[in-house]
């Protein structure tokens, strides 16, 4: 097996014992990244120097007797996390040229955690996109079939674990983007409660939905990254820290979303649902069908909350506090401001935005009516596996569709993690595990059950 290969738990444990050095580790990783960066477009900086420093010196704490969760690993980074020193773009061409003069409160801990920070990944600019096409640097390609889109808008942090071009990668999901492009590559990805990590230095896109999660090999590597970014933050006042209790998998209910055998899921993917059902039902857990009535209006009331919100945070992106020239934005994002200038209006507002924040508290109550009978939720990721480069980058409402399964987590404030399933035409798609708030150690609990069983994530793409 290659260095560039492991994961977390089992490099932690060969650097500690010596069998490999950080710099090492972290060679591979660049190695991979030169190989192969240039047909994916995982990465749009490599930060090669500074990752080989911060090697070195984590080698020499290693050498020293130091233990801490994060020693020497090499990890990438969303390019919407401020990085002191390190251009972060967003994906736009209106941060192009910026330089942040301090650390996103996650990416200091990553970094006091020992980390090796290998480079900032591509995505849709500003978050806002499904499919990885909307960067201003260019689509990311799925590593599984390049001729398919890897899922947005966290796309390169998911090819880059996927590809082994590091070992875990930082992501934000405002509506879906670490599970959806998590489950388009065979990676898990972590969407935490909305106040279980800090947003501070991350740029915003719609402040009362973003959470800030990661993408990683295995559940367990998963739990180690949330360790390293959770906790309350005196920089973020909607961060809190709690815990809540886990109880064994056999007493435990799933529920599974009656509604949603009705939406239109494509047929493989509904076969490999079913067989994830029947997985965990193996595993001692019981599962029964429960309802979320207000699903239906979901991204409806979705695509209403997040533009108006998104009009509200690149407001100051005007060409003379922050960013270059306004007509730098692409369609996506004044398509967004547009929108949500218009919801938040005069005369609109009360039609639109106050009923889609009335709607929201309905969605909410869903789940926490849903919560009182299981303990867990299983779903879909996206109603269907991933799609070919430019299928839907002209048609924005079908864009907005594949949101329909993830959106409801970011409007309830509640954890998702998405975990592979299995393949459809060598394709990987994932299934969601929802949880009530700040229940993720019961989310990991269920979700490193269902992986050491089945194992998906033991495959590979061929690069
Ligand atoms: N696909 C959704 C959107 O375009 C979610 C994006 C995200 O989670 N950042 O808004």
């Amino acid at each position: 097996m290659k260095l560039n290969e492991l994961t977390i738990k089992e490099a932690r444990e060969g650097l500690k014992s010596k069998k490999f050095s950080s710099v090492e580790l972290t060679k591979a990783c660049l190695e991979q990244i030169k190989k192969h960066n240039k047909d994916l477009n995982a990465f749009i900086t490599v930060t090669e120097k500074e990752a080989l420093d911060q090697a070195k010196s984590a080698d020499e704490l290693i050498s020293s007797g130091q233990d801490l969760p994060l020693l020497g690993i090499p990890i990438a980074l969303k390019d919407l996390f401020s990085t002191k020193g390190i251009k972060t773009t967003a994906g736009s061409k209106v941060l192009e040229n910026y330089v942040p003069q301090y650390d996103a409160t996650v990416v200091k801990k990553i970094k006091d955690a020992g980390a090796v920070i290998v480079g900032k990944t591509n995505l849709d600019a500003w978050a806002h996109g499904s499919s990885g096409e909307n960067s201003d640097f260019g689509p990311t390609k799925n590593p599984w079939n390049k001729e398919y889109v890897p899922g947005g808008s966290s796309s390169g942090s998911a090819v880059s674990v996927a590809s082994d071009m590091c070992l875990a990668a930082t992501g934000t999901d405002t509506g879906g983007s670490i599970r959806l492009p998590a489950s388009f590559n065979n990676v898990v990805g972590l969407k935490p409660t909305y106040g279980k990590v800090s947003r501070y230095g991350i740029i915003a896109m719609a402040s009362s939905l973003d959470s800030i999660g990661h993408f990683t090999k295995t559940v367990e590597d998963s739990e180690i990254m949330l360790s390293v970014t959770g906790g309350k933050d005196i920089m973020d006042a909607t961060t809190l820290e709690k815990k809540h209790e886990v109880k064994p998998l056999k007493k435990m209910k799933i529920g599974i979303v009656a509604q949603y055998s009705f939406m239109g899921i494509d047929k493989n993917l509904k076969t490999l649902l079913d067989n994830a059902d029947k997985q965990l039902k193996k595993l001692g857990a019981n599962t029964e069908y429960i309802s979320l009535p207000n699903t239906q209006y979901a991204t409806a009331c979705y695509y209403i909350i997040q533009p108006s919100e998104v009009s509200s945070n690149l407001a100051r992106y005007d060409g003379i506090r922050y960013g270059s020239a306004r007509q730098n934005f692409g369609d996506e994002a004044k398509r967004r401001i547009m929108l949500g200038t218009y919801t938040l209006s005069a005369g609109y507002y009360d039609a639109y935005y106050k009923k889609a924040m009335q709607v929201r508290t309905l969605i909410k109550q869903d789940f926490n009516y849903a919560f009182k009978k299981v303990d867990a939720i299983i779903t879909p990721v996206s109603p269907t596996p991933p799609w070919k480069l430019g299928e839907k980058i002209n048609d924005p409402l079908k864009m907005y569709l594949s949101d329909i399964f993830t959106v409801t987590a970011n409007l309830a404030g509640i954890p998702g993690l998405s975990v592979p399933i299995g393949f459809s035409n060598g394709l990987p798609v994932g299934m969601q595990i929802l949880g009530p708030q700040f229940s993720e150690a019961r989310l990991f609990q269920i979700g490193y059950a269902y992986e050491q069983a089945t194992q998906w994530y033991k495959q590979k793409p061929k690069l």
